[in-house]
């Protein structure tokens, strides 16, 4: 038993379980235009792996059996699938909730001119990463000219609707721009909602806060600073019990670029399958075995507990 399993089983007498699947998040590879220095998953331009199409139909048909409320796209950069939009189309002929987790540059890539259109068309709940409401802070975790082109995007996204219809949810997401943890969510989205509006006049519909993991990109920068047993220290002093019950692997399955299952994102850029004999592999999704799983966790995880928590879906508490 690893010290997070540890505490866990003080809290709750076992290891960590999940329950109901009720999202499934569909990696569709590492491919990127973007080469940020604190990706968890190592994503860039020259990344190759993307998810096949034969993935995408057993991906398909897992969706029919599982009946998830919702189907989370992410990458790398989703978008730059070859297969992106055909899998869309299926995804949502079969009435399935899409969203997708975009890094909004992308959407002024070639070639994407009608992206927003085809997102808008389909009703996708967009999710979409914007670290901080200052140019330098964006630009030093994401490159030069990154903070503009998100800033154009999202006009584009907000004259198209989104930020202001229901069915067009917007939600951008934050994440610190160093080794320390996120502030209170609501706060911080009151900032954004000011200053984005004050100074370009775009809207969101929600904020969500997300807590670096020291994984990556990122672990690999804490530890060329000497910072990497500081941060660990830190996310496994702010160990926050209240944060286990909105784990997302208790609810959540992630399915990798080759259809490998994972708990989370986080164990997928660890290369750490779902264990404790559950399937998998896509190809062998069996919705009974995969519910009710142990999950597989390690000093990660400590990144999911630390202070208000931290999701896929932002704080926990
Ligand atoms: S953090 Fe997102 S946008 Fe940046 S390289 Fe990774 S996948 Fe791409
Ligand atoms: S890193 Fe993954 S497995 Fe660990 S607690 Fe967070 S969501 Fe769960």
């Amino acid at each position: 038993m690893n010290d997070f399993e540890k505490q866990i089983a003080a809290k709750s007498g076992d290891g960590l379980q999940s329950q109901k699947i009720e999202t499934l998040q569909v990696n569709l590879g590492l491919l990127c235009n973007q080469r940020c220095n604190h990706c968890h998953l190592g994503a860039s331009p020259d990344r190759k792996e993307v998810m096949e199409w034969p993935i995408m139909e057993l991906v398909l048909e897992a969706c029919k059996r599982a009946h998830c409320q919702l189907v989370d796209l992410t990458g790398g950069a989703p978008e730059l699938n070859p297969n992106f939009r055909r899998f869309v189309r299926a995804l949502c002929r079969e009435g399935h909730r899409v969203q997708v987790r975009t890094n909004l540059t992308v959407l002024l890539e070639p070639g994407m001119e009608q992206m927003p259109e085809f997102l808008r068309r389909h009703r996708i709940r967009l999710v979409a990463s914007m670290p901080c409401y200052l140019k330098e802070n964006v630009c030093a975790q994401r490159g030069p000219g990154v903070y503009e082109k998100s800033v154009a995007a999202i006009k584009r996204l907000n004259a198209l609707g989104y930020g202001y219809e229901s069915f067009l949810p917007l939600t951008l997401v934050y994440n610190p721009g160093g080794p320390f943890l996120p502030p209170p969510q609501s706060a911080l989205e009151e900032d954004y909602r000011r200053e984005l509006a004050r100074r370009f006049g775009i809207v969101f519909t929600h904020l969500l806060t997300i807590t670096n993991m020291p994984l990556g990109r990122f672990r690999t920068e804490l530890a060329r600073q000497n910072k990497e047993q500081d941060y660990l220290q830190l996310l496994r002093m702010s160990f926050n019990p209240q944060t286990i019950g909105g784990l997302m692997c208790r609810r959540q399955l992630s399915v990798g670029w080759d259809g490998t299952l994972f708990d989370c994102d986080f164990n997928l850029a660890l290369g750490l399958p779902v264990n404790h004999g559950a399937p998998d592999h896509i190809r062998f999704f069996k919705i009974g075995d995969l519910q009710r799983r142990r999950i597989v966790t390690g000093e990660h995880c400590f990144g999911c507990t630390a202070g208000l928590g931290s999701s896929c879906g932002g704080a926990l508490v």
